[in-house]
């Protein structure tokens, strides 16, 4: 059956010592806690390799919050895959409104990066969601849709490997949470999707994580729908107590 995963998106916050920090508290407060979901905190790539150092990967697995389309070569600035796979890394966050929004990062781009990823032995954590106008106009059951969609070239062999994280755009760092029933609707509207490509039980068995404000007052109320299998946290994960909080939403 599918897994119940909360990971955090730290995005473009803390320095080194602050992540290391961090990291450390987030695993001394994990250490001999019953927990009831895996952990994965996704770090700034200039952390991965020293805060692989001081979480025990039993606890939590380490993600990074974008990788390259490319293998390697002459691409400035870029990070690979196999860059990321090299510092101990387990999942990567692909597809986040951030990135689609301000780098223009498209369908195309993100099933390239979504096949390096898997090619490298990670595991994306592949964002979907719907911007306000679509929202309010009806049409974001259409919009979610198509950017799974953009994965259906994959194998079932390989889509099964992906976890699925549905962020409303207008819930993201807005303190607005989409209800647990609106919640619920979209991540049984993606199930669907899903099953209707690949069938029920690669449907049945991937992992469908909420994005958006989500915080320890409104983990539990949200994990507790049946599509519902987790979070990806942005603002809650900056704090290890809070993000612990959210963890224990599932005890
Ligand atoms: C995110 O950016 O992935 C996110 C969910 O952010 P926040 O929890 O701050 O809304």
């Amino acid at each position: 059956m599918r897994k119940n995963i909360v990971a955090g998106n730290w995005k473009m916050n803390t320095t080194l010592e602050e992540g290391v920090e961090l990291a450390d508290q987030i695993n001394s407060l994990l250490q001999g806690k019953e927990k009831n979901c895996d952990v994965v905190i996704c770090v700034p790539f200039t952390h991965l390799t020293s805060v692989n150092a001081v979480i025990d990967p039993e606890l939590i697995g380490l993600g990074a919050e974008n990788c390259s389309e490319h293998e390697k070569g002459a691409y400035t600035g870029e990070i690979s895959a196999a860059m990321v796979k090299s510092t101990g890394a387990t999942h990567v966050i692909l597809g986040h409104s951030e990135r689609r929004q301000y780098f223009g990062e498209n369908n195309e781009q993100l099933l390239a990066k979504t096949q390096k990823a898997l090619e490298h032995g990670l595991t994306p954590i592949f964002c979907v969601g719907e911007v306000l106008e679509e929202r309010e106009n009806g049409t974001y059951n259409d919009v979610v849709a198509s950017q799974v969609e953009a994965l259906f070239s994959l194998s079932p062999e390989d889509f099964s490997k992906i976890v699925i994280a549905y962020e409303p755009v207008w819930a993201i760092g807005t303190g607005k949470t989409a209800t647990a029933d609106q919640a619920e609707d979209m991540h049984a509207h993606i199930r669907k999707v899903i099953e209707n490509k690949y069938g029920k039980e690669i449907a049945d068995n991937t992992s469908i994580l909420y994005g958006g404000s989500c915080k320890p007052g409104n983990a539990k109320e949200l994990f507790a729908k049946p599509d519902v299998d987790g979070g990806l946290i942005g603002g809650a994960a900056l704090d290890a107590e809070s993000f612990m909080g959210i963890i224990e939403a599932f005890n």
